[in-house]
C-alpha cells in the first residue's frame, strides 16, 4: 500500500506528539514529509531523526542555527520563520496536512491547505473560528476534505455517519475545566497554575486555560457551526463533568447519538488520519463498571459569560470571532505570565468587541487586520 504522506504542523505539541505516537503505530500506513515547531528545536530535531523526514521548519527565526547545527550530520532540510510554516504545507509530495499549531498562527496554513488541494486533518480550531466563513467554502469548492480531530467534532462526525435526515440539534459536551467547582466569587483570585489543572485532558497551556474560562466551549460552539452547517441555535452546550461523552447528535424523531469514549486524543486524531477506516488499538478497552454514573448539568451562564460571548459573535458573523480569539490569545498569554486576573480575560475580550472595527464580508487581509486590532485593543485593556 502507498503510504500516505504528512505534513505535522505544531509537532512539538500535545496533539502533534500524539499524531507521531499514531504514525509510530502505524509505519506502514504513514511516511512524514514535514514537521514544524514554533521554539522547541531540540524536540523537532529529535523527532526529524527519529522520523527520517525530508524538512523541518522552526517558526521562530532565532532557532534556526541551533536546528541547522542539530541535524548538520543529517540530509534533513532545515527552513525558519511563519512564511516557511505556510510553505511546507503546499510541498507537492505532501498528501495531508495536520494542523496541530495552537491559535491565529494556524489559520493561513489551512487555507493554504486547502488551495493546495491536501486533505486536513484539522485541530487548530482557531481557523475556523476566525474564517470558516471563508475557509468551508473554499473546502467545498476545491473538494478538499476537513476532518476534525476536536474530540467533540469528532463525536458528531462519527453520530452524522450514514445519516441523510437532517437533525434537530447538536448537543457539545463540556467537562467544565479547572474551576468546574469553584463558586464564582474564588475566580477573582484563581492563579495559572490553578488554571492549569484541567482535572480530565492533559493539553497545551493556551486550551486549558481556555477550556476553565469556556472560551474553548464558546469556539466549539462555532467551530461545529462551520463544520456540519448548523445554526446557532440548532447547538447546545451540557456540563458533563466525566468527559466520556464527546457529544451528541439529536435527530427530529427524537432518537440521540451519542460517541463515548475514555478521554483520550490518539482516537479522534487517528480517525481524522485513516477515515474511512479505523485504528487497531488493541489496548484500548472501556469498562464500563468504572464508569458506573455519567451525569449531565447546565452551564452556569453567569459563571462562565466567554460561552454566551461566542455564540453572539457567531451571530454577528464577519470579523465578530476573529476579535474575540485575538484578544483571547493576549489574555490567556498575559495570564499565565501573571500580568492580569482571571477574570480579565473575559474582561478584555468584552472591551475588544466593544471598539473594534467589524467588517461583514472580511478578506484575508481584513481578518490580519482584526487580529491585530484586537491584539492591541487587548492590550491597552491590560496596560500591556
Ligand atoms: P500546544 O501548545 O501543546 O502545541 C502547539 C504547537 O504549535 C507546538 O508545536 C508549538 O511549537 C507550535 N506553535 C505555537 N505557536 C506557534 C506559532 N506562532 N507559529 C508556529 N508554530 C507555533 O497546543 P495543543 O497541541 O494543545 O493544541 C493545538 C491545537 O489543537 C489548538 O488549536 C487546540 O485548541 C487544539 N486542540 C487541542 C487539544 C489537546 O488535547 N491538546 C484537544 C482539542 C483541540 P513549540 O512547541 O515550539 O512552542
Amino acid at each position: 500500500m502507498k503510504r500516505e504522506k504528512l505534513a505535522i504542523l505544531g509537532s512539538t505539541g500535545s496533539i502533534g506528539v500524539q499524531t507521531l505516537d499514531i504514525v509510530r503505530e502505524n509505519p506502514d500506513r504513514f511516511e512524514i514529509i514535514t514537521l514544524t515547531a514554533n521554539r522547541n528545536w531540540e524536540q523537532l530535531a529529535h523527532q526529524a531523526i527519529e522520523f527520517d523526514v525530508d524538512s523541518v521548519v522552526i517558526a521562530d527565526e532565532q532557532f534556526y542555527t541551533p536546528l541547522k547545527e542539530a541535524l548538520a550530520h543529517t540530509d534533513i532540510k532545515v527552513f525558519a520563520g511563519e512564511h516557511s510554516v505556510e510553505e511546507s504545507v503546499c510541498n507537492s509530495q505532501v498528501d495531508t496536512v495536520v494542523n496541530a499549531l495552537v491559535g491565529y498562527a494556524g489559520m493561513i496554513p489551512t487555507v493554504r491547505a486547502i488551495e493546495y488541494g491536501k486533505k486536513v486533518a484539522l485541530a487548530n480550531k482557531e481557523s475556523l473560528v476566525v474564517a470558516g466563513e471563508m475557509i468551508m467554502p473554499l473546502a467545498i469548492e476545491r473538494k478538499t476534505p476537513i476532518l476534525p480531530i476536536d474530540s467533540e467534532h469528532s463525536a458528531i462526525f462519527q453520530c452524522l455517519m450514514g445519516e441523510q435526515s437532517p437533525l434537530r440539534r447538536l448537543i457539545i459536551t463540556c467537562s467544565g475545566g479547572a474551576f468546574r467547582d469553584f463558586p464564582r466569587e474564588a475566580l477573582d483570585s484563581v492563579t495559572p497554575e490553578q488554571a492549569l489543572k484541567h482535572p480530565l485532558w492533559s493539553m497545551g497551556a493556551k486550551i486549558t486555560i481556555d477550556s476553565a474560562t469556556l472560551v474553548n466551549k464558546g469556539f466549539e460552539v462555532i467551530e461545529a457551526h462551520h463544520l456540519f452547517g448548523v445554526g446557532a441555535d440548532q447547538i447546545s452546550v451540557i456540563l458533563h463533568p466525566e468527559a466520556i461523552i464527546h457529544s451528541m447528535v439529536e435527530f427530529e424523531d427524537g432518537a440521540l447519538k451519542a460517541q463515548l469514549g475514555t478521554p483520550d486524543m490518539h482516537m479522534p486524531i487517528s480517525l481524522a488520519l485513516m477515515f474511512p477506516e479505523r485504528a487497531v488499538r488493541p489496548t484500548e478497552r472501556f469498562n464500563f463498571t468504572d464508569h458506573p454514573t455519567l451525569t449531565f448539568r447546565e452551564v452556569d451562564r453567569v459563571k462562565y459569560p466567554a460561552l454566551d460571548i461566542a455564540y453572539d459573535c457567531l451571530r454577528r458573523k464577519g470579523t465578530a470571532a476573529c476579535t474575540m480569539n485575538g484578544a483571547n490569545e493576549v489574555a490567556v498569554a498575559a495570564f499565565l505570565n501573571h500580568k492580569c486576573a482571571y477574570n480579565d480575560i473575559v474582561r478584555a475580550i468584552e472591551f475588544a468587541l466593544e471598539k473594534a472595527t467589524f467588517v461583514a464580508k472580511p478578506t484575508l487581509e481584513d481578518y490580519a487586520k482584526s487580529n491585530e486590532e484586537s491584539r492591541v485593543l487587548a492590550q491597552e485593556f491590560l496596560k500591556l
